[in-house]
């Protein structure tokens, strides 16, 4: 982090979904990891990580990244290191997920399903052995790897939404190569009620590259600006859809 200017931050930024007055939140070290949760702490780096809230949505969010390249998160953020404070990145999570996944689409027939930011894609590979047509693409992963053109039926996006600068620009993309009456599920965490200067929240976490988190009602106005109702199973998992499909029913 010692090379990379970190812009100076406005005192009242404008919010990234819904355009309202976002002053400054709080501020914490690019350090900040969810391990902090569970008791382990990096060394401080001394580089300071202000967020912004906005005064409507609740969308809290950073500018400290807007200018990064693929390169500079791959080298700073998404790096050999990454491992050591997102542990359940590699197998636990792809694990669960795919179960969860083949489980809930079970009714789907010939659904053509892609991991949206899927990681190592371990996850799409799991589907794949449950006998769904199943593929990853993840710009971090392989930033070379163009995002498929063709549409798909079920399109999944686990702890990706948190990881994006441009929240608008990223939904877009993901709900943009869904086929008709297809379905966007995702996880994120919301955070909808949060004291003033809450950064201790685990979530908020620059070393992780959690750069944007949302509210349900910040969800809500992303996704219906995009034609796109949210169902909310919990704190941590959504899905955008604009009809029902039979497979679901
Ligand atoms: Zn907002």
């Amino acid at each position: 982090m010692n090379n990379v200017a970190v812009r100076p931050v406005e005192r009242v930024s404008t919010c990234k979904i819904c355009s309202a007055q976002a002053p400054l939140y709080g501020v914490t070290d690019f350090h900040k990891s969810c391990e902090e949760a569970r008791g382990r702490y990096l060394p401080l780096t001394g580089v300071a990580i202000y967020y912004h809230r906005c005064g409507d949505c609740g969308l809290v969010f950073t500018h400290a990244f807007d200018d990064w390249s693929k390169a500079e998160y791959v080298q700073h953020i998404y790096n050999d290191d990454y491992v050591l404070i997102d542990p359940e990145y590699i197998d636990t999570r792809p694990t669960g997920n795919a179960a969860f996944i083949l489980d809930f689409i079970k009714k789907g027939k010939d659904l053509k399903c892609l991991d949206y930011g899927g990681g190592n894609g371990k996850l799409a590979g799991l589907l794949r052995e449950g006998g769904l047509d199943a593929q990853s693409w993840d710009p971090m992963d392989a930033p070379e790897t163009p995002l498929p053109s063709e549409s798909f039926d079920f399109i999944s996006a686990f702890e990706v939404l948190e990881h994006t600068p441009e929240p608008v620009a990223t939904a877009r993309q993901a709900l943009g190569r869904l086929g008709p009456r297809g379905v966007l599920m995702f996880s994120t965490l919301t955070i909808d009620h949060v004291p003033p200067r809450g950064m201790d929240n685990w979530y908020i976490a620059p070393r992780n590259g959690h750069i944007t988190l949302y509210t349900r009602r910040a969800l809500d106005t992303l996704f219906e600006r995009e034609g796109y109702r949210v169902h909310h199973f919990n704190d941590g998992l959504h899905m955008a859809l604009k009809t029902t499909p039979d497979w679901m029913s």
